[in-house]
């Protein structure tokens, strides 16, 4: 009653703002914990990313896709509500991809030569990753919240900070390994989360102005994401020969988020 009450009264702007700043708070928790272990195991670091992946990819099927469909439906009926759903998220992933061909990874590993520029290369590449994935997240969390349904933008808010927790760990444990001091690892890996609310904040303003554009939104933050799991997550952490357990620490993943929706939503 109350909680409802909060919503209508206040501005979802804000809320989805707020939220996603939340939820980046995920990556700085998980970031602290390079104060406590100076490296990670590669099957350590494969696992909790494919748990980060799990969690993200059920994200994008039940905070995002589903609710899509269903916003879409009301307003075009379901046939056209598929068309643009599917729509939404093909130009997701095509827009992740192009920002992918043009994102400056590629200029690291030809600027510099030797193998020790080539690991702290790779370490950047991951860290650009991260903080690239972040976006389309903390734009999910916003468009969760400006459509008006709390619960949908509480799990997903919850949901995407419970995945960064790992993410934080492992990029802030990467720069540790190629020389940076402990604050300083902490304090770029927990930078890397503040992409979020600015996602957030554009997911949620582009929303409020245009209810047309919600299930839009949703599924772009989708196929974004899905580009991310797909493109970025499953090929590194399947990379170093921990595929079985990259499979099934992405499945507990999925299932932690599951959960998460089905109690919360
Ligand atoms: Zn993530």
């Amino acid at each position: 009653m109350t909680v409802i009450a909060v919503v209508e009264t206040s501005n979802v702007i804000v809320l989805g703002f707020v939220a996603s700043l939340c939820a980046s708070a995920g990556t700085a928790v998980g970031s602290l914990g390079v104060m406590f272990i100076s490296s990670l195991s590669r099957k350590l670091e494969d696992g909790l990313l494919s748990v980060a992946a799990g969690i993200m990819l059920a994200a994008t099927f039940f905070s995002l896709l589903l609710p899509g469909l269903e916003y879409a439906g009301l307003q075009h009926g379901e046939v056209l509500a598929v068309g643009i759903v599917s729509a939404g998220l093909l130009l997701g992933a095509v827009t992740l991809f192009s920002i992918h061909q043009h994102a400056p990874h590629e200029h690291f590993q030809l600027g510099r030569e030797g193998a020790e520029a080539t690991e702290l290369s790779r370490i950047w590449l991951f860290v650009i990753a991260i903080t690239l994935h972040n976006f389309p997240e903390g734009m999910a969390v916003g468009v969760g919240f400006a459509g008006g349904e709390l619960s949908n933008g509480l799990s997903l808010a919850l949901g995407i900070g419970l995945q960064n927790v790992p993410e934080g760990l492992a990029v802030a444990v990467a720069l540790l390994s190629v020389g940076y001091e402990k604050t300083q690892a902490m304090l770029f890996a927990a930078l890397t989360g503040l992409v979020e609310p600015i996602g957030g904040l554009l997911g949620a303003v582009a929303v409020s102005s245009a209810a047309a554009l919600m299930p839009w939104a949703l599924a772009f933050a989708a196929g974004a994401m899905l580009f991310i799991i797909s493109d970025e997550i499953i090929p590194e952490t399947h990379s170093a020969g921990n595929k079985s357990l990259a499979t099934f620490s992405l499945l507990g993943g999925f299932v932690i988020m599951m959960i998460l929706d089905a109690v919360i939503g």
